[in-house]
């Protein structure tokens, strides 16, 4: 087959173009993430007070280092979702979706339904010994695909609800970083 040369200019010059589009913007993205006072920065929800809120037996930690331990507990994922991981409010956790504390999870009681599912998987797999949160990711996503996409979605709306116009750019560069950790292996700063 012969491809004529007007279809052959094209077939280079339109991923040539996405191509640079792409570049363009990751380099935008990289220059607002370093220049945004708090892209790279995300609060860490308080474990104490979580434990100490949801935990009825007052499982309390006195120290970072306890509060920290990694040793994995010995159970399987369904049972550590089902008595393990409470839900808890976006205030309480600071924004985040959920966390992982010590021997207990925590998730937003307003994520959507799979959302909500992906994410105690997330957390459940940190309890069990899962590290990094990339791998951590992806190893839900495994098991909840819909959930996964459903949670970037909600993150990223919860994120942009109500902000002024004037903080779209930072909160890009805000998403970009968090993306980054979750899918592409970077470390985040906390
Ligand atoms: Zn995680």
């Amino acid at each position: 087959m012969i491809i004529p040369a007007l279809l052959k200019k094209k077939i280079v010059l339109i991923p040539g173009c996405i191509l640079l589009l792409i570049t363009i913007i990751i380099i935008s993205l990289e220059y607002l993430s370093n220049s945004c006072p708090d892209a790279k920065t995300r609060e860490i929800p308080d474990c104490h007070a979580l434990i100490n809120t949801y935990i009825a037996d007052g499982d309390i930690y006195k120290t970072l280092e306890e509060l920290l331990s990694e040793n994995p507990i010995d159970e399987d994922l369904e049972t550590v979702i089902n008595t393990r991981i409470f839900e808890a409010s976006r205030e309480e956790l600071r924004g985040v979706n959920g966390v992982a504390c010590s021997h207990y999870g925590f998730v937003d009681r307003n994520l959507p339904k799979a959302a909500k599912l992906y994410v105690k998987t997330h957390e459940a797999l940190h309890l069990l010994g899962s590290g990094g949160e990339t791998k951590t990711n992806y190893q839900a996503a495994a098991k909840h695909p819909f959930g996964m996409l459903e949670t970037v979605f909600y993150s990223v709306y919860v994120g942009f609800k109500d902000q002024p116009l004037q903080n779209y750019p930072c909160l890009m560069a805000q998403n970009w970083v968090i993306f980054k950790t979750y899918f592409l292996h970077f470390r985040t700063q906390t």
